[in-house]
């Protein structure tokens, strides 16, 4: 079964730029992929990749840096961070730990954030607006499920 590490009120994050999340898939949403055009997979509905080094990364970064970073995809936005249906997990029998931050969706329904524990900015800076990171991926899941 899948291991979730689950925001609580304490954790904390704050971005190093070391872009190493660049060389990660991000599934875009059709509108996301309408809009980056040629720099889109559409066959892996991610951002195109390039050699860069000994590995693949995102097309969009150059020089370190993500070059369209005003317009970026919403999953680049909230990433280390996804938020996920507490009904889902309760469904799927995953235990939420009571440490867990829940957040109310605009939806009606009760979210947890889970994170990625390989990013470096994790346990650093500040505190985060958990409302802002439900509320960017229910967008993300919105545009993706309104388009064919
Ligand atoms: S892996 Fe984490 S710290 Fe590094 S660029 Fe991505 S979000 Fe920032
Ligand atoms: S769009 Fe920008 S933030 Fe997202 S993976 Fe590409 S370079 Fe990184």
């Amino acid at each position: 079964m899948a291991e979730f590490n689950f925001a609580t009120e304490s954790t904390r994050f704050e971005c190093t730029r070391c872009a190493s999340c660049c060389s990660l898939d991000v599934l875009l949403s059709d509108r996301e992929l309408h809009e980056l055009g040629k720099d889109a997979d559409m066959k892996w509905r991610t951002t195109r990749k390039v050699m860069a080094g000994s590995g693949l990364v995102c097309c969009l970064l150059q020089l370190h840096s993500c070059s369209v970073y005003g317009s970026r995809p919403k999953l680049c936005r909230v990433y280390p961070f996804f938020a996920l249906a507490v009904a889902e997990l309760e469904l799927f029998h995953i235990e939420i730990p009571g440490t867990a931050v829940r957040v109310r969706g605009e939806d009606g329904e009760e979210y947890v954030l889970t994170y990625d524990d390989r990013c470096p900015g994790i346990g650093h800076g500040r505190t985060n607006d958990w409302s802002e990171i439900v509320s960017t991926v229910l967008s993300h899941l919105k545009e993706f499920k309104a388009t064919p």
